[in-house]
């Protein structure tokens, strides 16, 4: 039997090495999108994350986790994306600071729970606030690829429709694919486009996902800052997902 590097076990020691930015995206106005390119990379599994670390001048370090979300594939580059956060430490420096040819400390790929194979099954139920997106993307890429006659709902809670981060292929991949539906929301301006609903995910957006599904989801992935992910946790419990199915992952916050 022959292992894909891309989905092999990946090696429990985990060593820092350099990866060069090769492209920077704006994403939204306040994310943007780095693609990387590790040294030495030996795939990744949908729904991980990568640790960065920066150093001052004076030695002082500040590491901090991001979820990767490009599809696992065989290109040696990996997409990280960054949300702004405006008090924070690490997220404006990339915001400000990093260009394309820098080069960054990394290690990963890391997380053994919080990740999705094709040969898991589904359906999958995904739930993300903001950019709690980024790992569920990686996962819908990859499902798309591999598995897409696994049926996956997605249920996304951004603050306006313009901070949807990849909003258009997010709505092609629902007008195209006939296993995956898109239940978005936004919470902070009226949604101009047709489907895209308004206020926080709720008791109902979650039932209507549920109804798109041809059976209970086998696993519910959850993934945002933390106070989104305690509320989407408990919103699949009280519709009857039992507990052992539910995976989180809390971003802070
Ligand atoms: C496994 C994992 C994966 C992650 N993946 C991503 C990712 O793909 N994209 C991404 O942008 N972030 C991601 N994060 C969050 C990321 O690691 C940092 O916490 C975030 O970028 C803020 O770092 P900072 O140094 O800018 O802010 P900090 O200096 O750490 O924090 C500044 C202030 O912002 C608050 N804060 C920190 N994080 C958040 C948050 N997520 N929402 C709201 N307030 C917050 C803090 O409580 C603090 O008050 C992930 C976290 C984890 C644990």
């Amino acid at each position: 039997m022959s292992i894909d590097p891309e989905i092999a076990p990946q090696p429990k020691r985990l060593v820092w090495q350099e990866a060069t930015v090769v492209a920077i995206t704006i994403a939204t106005p306040r994310v943007k999108i780095f693609r990387l390119r590790p040294v030495a990379w030996q795939g990744f599994t949908a729904g991980q994350h990568v640790d960065l670390r920066l150093t001052a001048p004076d030695g002082y370090q500040a590491e901090r986790s991001y979820s990767i979300g490009s599809a696992p594939d065989r290109s040696g580059e990996i997409d990280l994306v960054i949300d702004l956060i405006d008090d924070g430490e690490v997220s404006p420096f990339f915001h400000a600071v990093v260009e394309i040819g820098d080069t960054i400390e990394m290690r990963g790929p890391i997380g053994g729970h919080f990740i999705w194979r094709a040969e898991d099954g589904g359906p999958l139920l995904l739930v993300a606030g903001g950019s709690g997106l980024v790992p569920l993307m990686s996962m819908l890429r990859y499902r798309s690829d591999a598995a897409p006659d696994i049926p996956a709902a997605l249920v996304l809670s951004a603050r306006r429709e313009g901070e949807m981060i990849w909003r258009e292929e997010l709505l092609s991949r629902d007008r195209d694919e006939a296993g995956f539906h898109l239940f978005a929301t936004v919470t902070r301006d009226v949604p101009a486009t047709p489907g895209i609903h308004h206020g926080r995910v709720n008791a109902g957006l979650i039932a209507s996902a549920l109804a798109r599904l041809p059976a209970p989801p086998k696993t519910i992935f959850i993934c945002g800052a933390t106070p989104f992910v305690d509320a989407a946790a408990d919103l699949a419990l009280a519709a009857g997902i039992p507990f052992e199915r539910i995976r989180t992952e809390r971003y802070g916050g």
